[in-house]
């Protein structure tokens, strides 16, 4: 646990109003308890089950934030929990997230990921893509969810230019979003963009939430 560089970032962030989710996947409960005793509570994952784990043995306060790729049979195990899905990236996931949380007698925050690198691996809707779900008439039916605003992933590359680029694409689409389809919307407010090597380019495009693992719990080891 680098707890400097927690300081450091937490004192980055503040002048923009930015929310820290300190992504703890592959990272054992512990750490996230030690920097749960520093105040934090906005913790992100990629993985249900690791997800739901943590989630059972650790304070009930935390507010867990689902950042992985989200299968619609995996939906039930976080619904009655999840702060913040920030992976929506189909219509039918979208019904799936609103079909559990009327069970789960809730509402559910969900981002829209949108695809903005230019790498094959990355999941999310296109632009017209996302476009096209908001004005489908299956999406006013859906009472249970908020679309709280939009999510993306820049390429994994040392190109700052190329990053920035990425970030204010979708910075633009955010806002030609709020203007036009979600002007009464007051929640619709949340940019989701920026990780351990990009943060500081995200802070630049008007991001509100950077989701942050590597330089705060060291790396990861995926063996
Ligand atoms: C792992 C992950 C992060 C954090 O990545 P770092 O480079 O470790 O900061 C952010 N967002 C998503 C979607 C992730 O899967």
């Amino acid at each position: 646990m680098n707890f400097e560089e927690f300081e450091k970032i937490q004192l980055v962030l503040k002048p923009y109003n930015v929310q820290l989710i300190a992504v703890s996947k592959t990272k054992p409960s512990t750490e996230v308890m030690q920097l749960y005793k520093l105040g934090q509570r906005h913790f992100g994952e990629n993985k249900v089950q690791e997800l739901t784990a943590k989630q059972e043995e650790l304070p009930k306060d935390i507010c867990w934030h689902f950042i992985g790729h989200l299968q619609t049979n995996k939906v039930k195990y976080i619904a009655p929990f999840v702060h913040l899905i920030h992976s929506v990236d189909s219509l039918k996931l979208l019904i799936e997230v609103n079909k559990q949380a009327v069970k789960n007698n809730r509402v559910i925050n969900c981002l829209l990921q949108i695809y903005i690198a230019n790498e094959k691996t990355k999941y999310g809707l296109s632009f017209t893509e996302a476009e096209q779900l908001i004005a489908s008439p299956e999406f006013i039916t859906l009472k249970n969810i908020r679309i709280c605003g939009l999510m993306g992933m820049a390429t994994n590359i040392s190109n700052q230019s190329q990053i920035d680029w990425e970030f204010a694409s979708l910075q633009y689409f955010f806002k030609q979003l709020k203007e036009r389809q979600f002007a009464d919307v007051p929640y619709f407010k949340e940019l989701s963009m920026g990780m351990s090597s990009d943060y500081t380019i995200a802070l630049k495009h008007g991001t509100t939430m950077v989701r942050i693992g590597s330089i705060l719990f060291g790396e990861r080891n995926y063996s």
